[in-house]
């Protein structure tokens, strides 16, 4: 008997309280084992604690090591750091795990794509080595680190998802013909990791031809692992190839100690500021973020019921939303998904 587990919950702003009111409803019903703890994060935050990322929120992630959290407006000027950022750095999260797969319905370019990009989320160019060359300021340079360490922790994290999920193949993605030093040394640490999982076929690809590959036969692709700027742009690239950042999940696992980390389940889309309060908003990124969320906690029947409903609500026009074509409103969508859990989506 799966225990009930406490889950911090930040319903962001914009359509956040919309898709997050949506989403527990749907996760209950699929006999998610979850019990929500409310908190704060974003404008909101600001406006009710003068905080983008009280501490009390910080501290309920920190107890609890799984968050579902839904957009966040960044402050603009008052000097508020992008909460985003800060939840990064203060988890350490170190990968981002975003899956692209077609969903019969929606529309988009490609049919049988199912695969899950593990992108590195702390090194790279985005780790913030960056200043000017000369005092004029005509030059600038911005320094790409890799480390043995977090190349090691991001691709174990990739092998041990492909065999949680039943992945038969892992693609490690870098430009090591020409940085021999820094993604030559994320190359070496994956074909030395490979051979500790040989249940899992390993490839490695250069960035630029992966970028045609995903374009042509985007369903020769299981599992991606990259570092942190290839995996940025490939992410979005690969949500494009599977109808776009509206139906996109996303997971970031972070490290809080050595024995055990925290993860925190996110749709990939912003607050849809220009929707907001409609109640129109497609709640299907954060449903799917929850499906990764229930996943992820070993509550697989609730994760499968769940998937099954959204896709067959999203299968008919009728019952999913504006944004793909569709006639429903958020709460029509919601109430479609569930009866498609228990097959009787067709059914008045
Ligand atoms: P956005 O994703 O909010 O909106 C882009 C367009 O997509 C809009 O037309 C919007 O209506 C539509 N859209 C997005 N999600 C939708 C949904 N679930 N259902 C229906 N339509 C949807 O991107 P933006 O306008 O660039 O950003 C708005 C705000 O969100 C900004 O403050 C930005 O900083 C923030 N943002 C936050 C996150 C996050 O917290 N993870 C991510 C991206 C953007």
């Amino acid at each position: 008997m799966t225990n009930r587990l406490t889950v911090s919950l930040i319903e962001g702003d914009g359509i956040g309280p919309e898709i997050a009111a949506a989403t527990v409803r749907v996760v209950d019903a699929a006999g998610g084992l979850i019990d929500w703890e409310r908190v704060d994060a974003g404008m909101g935050a600001v406006q009710r604690h003068g905080d983008p990322l009280p501490q009390a929120t910080i501290d309920s992630m920190r107890r609890n090591r799984l968050s579902l959290k839904g957009p966040l407006a960044t402050p603009s000027g008052g000097g508020y750091r992008s909460v985003n950022v800060t939840l990064r750095q203060q988890f350490d999260m170190y990968a981002n795990v975003r899956p692209a797969r077609t969903i019969p319905g929606v529309p988009s370019r490609y049919q049988g794509v199912d695969l899950v990009i593990v992108r590195e989320n702390t090194e790279d160019l985005y780790a913030g080595v960056e200043h000017y060359v000369d005092p004029r300021r005509t030059a600038a340079e911005s320094i790409a680190i890799i480390t043995r360490f977090g190349s090691e922790r991001v691709i174990v994290y990739a092998f041990e998802y492909a065999r949680r999920h039943g992945r038969k193949k892992i693609t490690l993605v870098h430009k090591a013909n020409i940085l021999k030093l820094s993604n030559g040394l994320f190359l070496d640490t994956g074909r030395e990791i490979a051979k500790r999982y040989p249940e899992i076929e390993f490839e490695d690809m250069i960035v630029d031809a992966t970028a045609m590959k995903l374009v042509i036969a985007p369903e020769r692709f299981d599992v991606i692992v990259t570092m942190n700027l290839f995996g940025d742009i490939l992410s979005d690239l690969t949500a494009g190839l599977v109808g776009g950042l509206g139906v996109a999940p996303a997971a970031n696992i972070g490290s809080l100690d050595e024995a055990s980390g925290v993860a925190m389940f996110e749709a990939v889309h912003g607050t849809a500021p220009d929707i907001a309060g409609k109640g129109i908003a497609n709640p299907t990124g954060l449903m799917l973020s929850a499906c990764m969320l229930l996943d992820h906690v070993e509550q697989r029947g609730a994760a499968a019921r769940l998937r099954k409903g959204i896709y067959a609500a999203l299968a008919d026009p009728a019952t999913r939303t504006g944004d793909l074509g569709g006639r429903a409103d958020t709460a029509g969508y919601t109430d479609a998904v569930i009866r498609g859990m228990a097959g009787t989506i067709g059914q008045a």
